[in-house]
């Protein structure tokens, strides 16, 4: 399966869903890591230093396809230039499923990601158009949690990630000037924060570890046999 994850950030990716990346890829899917921009400006980063992280990164998550879509950082908005890239994109990668940020969040890039997503899916299927490729309809869009709110997240379902854990962690541990440098005594706290709401949803389903998914449309199950 063609798996596409729309990422805010290059960061967000890992930090919302790496276990379940790494689970994917180790099932045999083809999977790409799409980030909306270079995350930069940030205090502590720089181009280079976010561009090596990310490489850092998506080494320890597996090495899954990885795309940048060049657009600005901390303005990013949903414009009908910026869908039609997006929507390109999907085309391009022929992307099956999409994974695409949870609606509700503080940072207006993750916002405008999941707008321009969501619109972009509708617009990759189009003929009789100016865009790139050969029209695609994403069959599932599934969300993921990389959100700035500190939300009571409600999942639609959980993915099991105890295997992969450690992999994740190592991931998000690549983003050094994100999460360690400068924060004095907040060093690591993010991280942290990531592994326990990881165990609590691992714990609802008597697992190590889980990451939590949320679906606006019905998912169906082809039977019983992997329900945890
Ligand atoms: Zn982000």
């Amino acid at each position: 399966m063609n798996v596409l994850v729309v990422s805010p950030h290059p960061d967000d990716a890992e930090l919302g869903m790496g276990g379940t990346i790494v689970r994917l890829l180790g099932q045999g899917h083809d999977v790409t890591v799409l980030d909306m921009t270079s995350g930069e400006p940030t205090p502590h980063g720089s181009e280079e230093i976010r561009a090596r992280e990310t490489a850092a990164a998506n080494k320890a998550l597996g090495n899954p396809r990885r795309i940048n879509l060049g657009l600005p950082n901390r303005w990013l908005e949903a414009t009908l230039e910026n869908r039609v890239k997006l929507a390109e994109a999907i085309r391009r990668v022929r992307a099956e499923v999409l994974f695409v940020p949870y609606e509700y969040d503080a940072h207006p890039d993750h916002r405008a990601t999941y707008h321009l997503a969501i619109d972009a899916r509708f617009a990759a299927k189009l003929t009789r158009t100016d865009m790139a490729g050969e029209p695609c309809y994403p069959r599932k869009i599934i969300h993921y949690f990389c959100t700035h709110l500190k939300l009571d997240i409600q999942p639609t379902f959980v993915i099991d990630i105890s295997e992969q854990m450690d992999a994740k962690l190592a991931a998000i541990a690549c983003y050094q000037s994100q999460f360690y440098e400068g924060r004095g005594d907040k060093a690591g706290w993010i991280p942290e924060m990531v592994r326990t709401t990881n165990a609590h949803f691992g714990q609802r389903i008597e697992r190590a570890y889980a990451e939590p998914f949320f679906a606006q449309e019905v998912l169906g199950l082809k039977g019983l046999d992997d329900v945890l």
